[in-house]
């Protein structure tokens, strides 16, 4: 059971810059160990721990250039576009939202709810059987991005299993 001692202290997390609470309490625990709190979540204590690990393992430069790729392969994931005729594509991608509606689960893995309608052939057909609606992170693995990521790193570092898990979850 947690013990009140005052009001907590409101620190900054050195990864995303939110600020957090912190009991005193804990705060002297982790003084007591030479710890220090640093992070607003263990998110922010995996990026930071990526981070560095990179750093350490690929030198600042190629470790910059690695964080980068993460973080466009994260935005590009966030808002996917769709390639080409854009004014085209979206009249087809309605065309096809209209006639195919979203099921309730990832029609790849079946256990997140789809986010992206994604083409299968690449060709944009105006059939509905040419598309699929997919998680993310499914839409991420079929296009190829994610191996294409994981490639990356496998060639510029060692990535071990932990590494690899944690890219996958980015
Ligand atoms: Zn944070
Ligand atoms: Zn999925």
């Amino acid at each position: 059971m947690r013990t009140k001692q005052g009001s907590r202290i409101l620190m900054e997390c050195e990864v995303c810059g939110t600020e957090f609470l912190v009991w005193p309490s804990d705060k002297v625990k982790a003084d007591k160990r030479g710890h220090k709190i640093r992070y607003c979540s263990n998110k922010c204590k995996g990026i930071d721990y990526t981070n560095k690990s990179f750093i350490k393992r690929m030198g600042k430069e190629k470790a910059t250039e690695a964080i980068k790729l993460i973080k466009e392969s994260k935005i590009e994931a966030r808002n996917p576009q769709w390639k080409g005729d854009k004014v085209g594509l979206n009249s087809l991608h309605q065309w096809i939202g209209n006639r195919k509606p979203k099921p309730e689960l990832c029609e790849m893995c079946g256990i997140k709810p789809p986010i992206d309608l994604a083409n299968i052939s690449q060709e944009y057909k105006r059939d509905v059987n040419d598309y699929e609606w997919l998680c993310r992170k499914c839409h991420m693995t079929k296009d190829g991005r994610l191996k294409r990521l994981l490639e990356f790193f496998e060639q510029e570092v060692n990535v071990n299993d932990k590494d690899q898990k944690r890219l996958r979850d980015f």
